[in-house]
C-alpha cells in the first residue's frame, strides 16, 4: 500500500544539470519523450522549436558547470533533437509516402 501522491512530479528537467526531476535520467528521459510526443503529436515543428530552445539552454548551463565538455555538442544535439526525428517521420518525408506509422514502444 502506498500513500496517494497528490503531486506526482512530472518528468521535467532539473537545471542546470538537465537531469529528470522524477527519475534522474538525462533529460529528456524515456517518459518525458512519450509525454512530449503525445503533447505535440500534431505539431512536430513546435516540438522541435521547443527542444531546440531546451538544447540551447542546456548547452549554456552545462558549459558553465564544466567548460571542458564543449566537445560533446553533437551528442547534445542528438539527445535533444535526434530522437523526435526518428519518431515523427512526416518531419522529413513528403506526405505522399504510404501511411505507415510506428508506435514508439
Ligand atoms: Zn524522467
Amino acid at each position: 500500500m502506498t500513500a496517494p501522491d497528490e503531486h506526482p512530479r512530472p518528468h521535467v528537467p532539473m537545471r542546470p544539470l538537465w537531469l529528470c526531476r522524477r527519475c534522474g535520467q538525462p533529460w529528456p528521459c524515456g517518459a518525458a519523450k512519450i509525454v512530449l510526443l503525445a503533447e505535440y503529436q500534431d505539431a512536430s515543428v513546435s516540438l522541435f522549436l521547443y527542444l531546440a530552445g531546451c538544447l540551447h539552454k542546456a548547452i549554456e548551463d552545462l558549459h558553465r558547470l564544466n567548460p571542458n565538455v564543449t566537445g560533446c555538442a553533437g551528442d547534445m544535439y542528438d539527445r535533444f533533437l535526434g530522437w523526435p526525428a526518428r519518431h515523427t517521420r512526416s518531419y522529413r518525408l513528403p506526405s505522399e509516402t504510404p501511411h505507415h506509422e510506428e508506435e514508439p514502444s
